[in-house]
């Protein structure tokens, strides 16, 4: 996808310091934290939303690859959530399949 900003992410059109990267994801700090730890894990591959994922692996890939974030910044003790918003009702504002990592500070629930 020409125009999506994750996909030039995830290609290096658009220098990233990646906080984990691998032949099927990356990962990165989100530009707009809500929490101390605050990152994005993204499939390599355009999906507009988890809705359009059509390849199951794509599933194991990117929260295989969330949990290796999590451990390797340390998070299991205190714990994180990941949360992935899709469609308009669901929040989502970037068109491109992607898994918010948050941590750091007690996350209220139910989300707003
Ligand atoms: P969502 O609202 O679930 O679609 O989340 C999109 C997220 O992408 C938001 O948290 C934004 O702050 C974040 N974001 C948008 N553009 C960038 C960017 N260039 N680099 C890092 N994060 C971004
Ligand atoms: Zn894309």
């Amino acid at each position: 996808m020409d125009d999506c900003i994750f996909c030039k992410i995830a290609n290096g059109d658009i220098p990233t310091n990646y906080v984990y990267s691998d032949d099927r994801v990356v990962a990165f700090n989100d530009l707009n934290p809500q929490a101390p730890v605050h990152v994005l894990v993204i499939p390599r591959q355009h999906y507009a939303s988890s809705a359009a994922v059509d390849d199951p692996s794509v599933w194991s890939s990117l929260m295989d690859s969330a949990v290796k974030v999590a451990r390797s910044l340390g998070l299991e003790d205190k714990g994180y959530r990941m949360v992935i918003n899709t469609g308009t009702d669901g929040g989502q504002t970037v068109p491109h399949l992607h898994l918010h990592l948050l941590a750091g500070r007690n996350l209220g629930w139910p989300p707003g």
